[in-house]
């Protein structure tokens, strides 16, 4: 194992909060630094699928993050001009049998803070990372307030997709989506236990999922969104929030118990995504953990989980080796193979839900609704949303 080292963390999302777990509990002295006078979740809801299940059961997290979440059995959709499912996956049909977790953003966040801050990791904010300066076998985080007091043995970007340190630059995708939360009605007509989704072609989307906790209410929430093109964005939330009431329960009018819930539409957040795959870092004391190395659409609901398993990677890359340059490239070993996958799988998938045009949209709701029945394609879709193909960690 490699001797103790003195480890900067970048970011306070799941990837760096996870990794700060992961690190201090194998002795190195650990600080993470956020740019954000204190530490926040943005967004709405997520799922923790799996694979991302497994890394907080080893954290010890897992009951906890339970108890915040609602579990989520089946992905549901139905393309409603060929009134056909374009979407239909069952979590009994996973190697692990069990279900996703919807869960509110907050919640997991606020589930790794408390544990990073009862493990005692100092969290210095208002940190604003601008780029690493690097002597002899020293690294040092430089922020918009100048340089960290010492510098560090090893640094973890783990600042997202935005990050000043990560390699080529994120491709923004055609479309996005707002985001609103609100409480489960208790009575609805849509799956239960399901994100369930309704579109027209590819070009509208609209989506429930269950998100346990509601943060601001403490009520059972529930995750409401709705495709829109980021550069619509401002005619949109100008329409105002009846029309936007309007157009959702057109396209799906059993979400009315759902969006009803909305009075204004300053209760919509606008989630632009992007997407990159970037090269790792060729020096071997700045590592890249989440969506800095690698980001995407949330079509497939991976990121939070890829973020979780990098963290975990890392740890045991740094437990199994004797130099930070074998542990570098044992890391790299651990998690090259599946980031590609799901990285590939996300282009190929996304434009199937969220793209211009007739023909993905009509070849999804072809393969989808014919195909999806086969025992080997429910399988390896099962095992695609689960986060477990070519995964090494387990
Ligand atoms: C709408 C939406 C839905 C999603 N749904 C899912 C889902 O269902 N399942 C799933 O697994 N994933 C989902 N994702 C993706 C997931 O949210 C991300 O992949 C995940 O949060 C990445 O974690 P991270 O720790 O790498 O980065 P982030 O969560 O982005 O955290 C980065 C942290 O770094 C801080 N930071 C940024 N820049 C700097 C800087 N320069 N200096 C210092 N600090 C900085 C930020 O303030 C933040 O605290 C979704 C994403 C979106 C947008």
């Amino acid at each position: 194992m490699i001797p103790k080292l003195n480890i900067a963390i970048v970011g306070c999302g799941p990837g760096g909060l996870a990794a700060a777990l992961f690190l201090k509990r194998q002795d190195h002295d650990v600080t993470i630094f956020e740019q954000f006078s204190k530490p926040l979740p943005v967004g709405s809801g997520l799922l923790i699928q799996p694979s991302g299940q497994a890394i907080l059961e080893m954290l010890g997290l897992l009951d906890s993050i339970r108890s915040l979440a609602s579990p989520v059995y089946h992905l549901h959709g139905i393309s409603v001009e060929q009134n056909r499912r374009a979407l239909d996956m069952q979590y009994s049909n996973t190697k692990e049998g069990t279900s996703a977790l919807g869960i509110h953003r907050a919640s997991l966040f606020s589930v790794l803070l408390q544990a990073v801050e009862k493990a005692g990791v100092p969290i210095v904010v208002n940190s604003k990372l601008v780029s690493v300066e690097e002597r002899g076998s020293l690294i040092t985080p430089i922020f918009e307030r100048g340089a960290a007091g010492a510098p560090f043995d090893l640094l973890i970007d783990a600042s997202g997709a935005r990050s000043p340190l990560a390699d080529g630059k994120v491709k923004r995708l055609d479309y996005g989506a707002f985001w609103a939360t609100v409480d489960m009605p208790e009575t609805h007509a849509i799956v239960p236990d399901a994100l369930d989704q309704r579109y027209y072609r590819a070009s509208q989307m609209a989506g429930i999922m269950p998100v346990g906790l509601n943060p601001a209410t403490g009520k059972p929430g529930a995750a409401i969104f709705w495709s829109e093109k980021p550069e619509n964005a401002k005619r949109f939330m100008s329409l105002g929030i009846d029309e936007f009431r309007r157009s959702y329960c057109s396209l799906w009018p059993e979400a009315k118990p759902f969006v009803s819930q909305l009075t204004s539409m300053e209760e919509l957040t606008m989630a632009v995504y992007g997407h990159r795959t970037g090269r790792p870092s060729p020096i071997d004391r700045l590592i890249h953990v989440g969506d800095s190395w690698h980001c995407t659409s949330p079509q497939l609901g991976q990121g939070a989980n890829m973020a979780l398993i990098d963290a975990a990677a890392l740890a045991m890359a740094l437990e199994q080796s004797s130099s930070l340059s074998e542990a570098t490239r044992a890391y790299r070993k651990l998690r090259a193979m599946h980031i590609r996958l799901y990285q590939m799988l996300s282009v190929v998938f996304t434009p199937l839900y969220q793209s211009d045009g007739v023909i993905k949209p009509w070849i999804r709701d072809m393969i989808i609704h014919h195909f999806a029945r086969l025992p080997i394609i429910r399988r390896f879709i099962a095992s695609t949303v689960s986060g477990s193909l070519a995964l090494k960690i387990r």
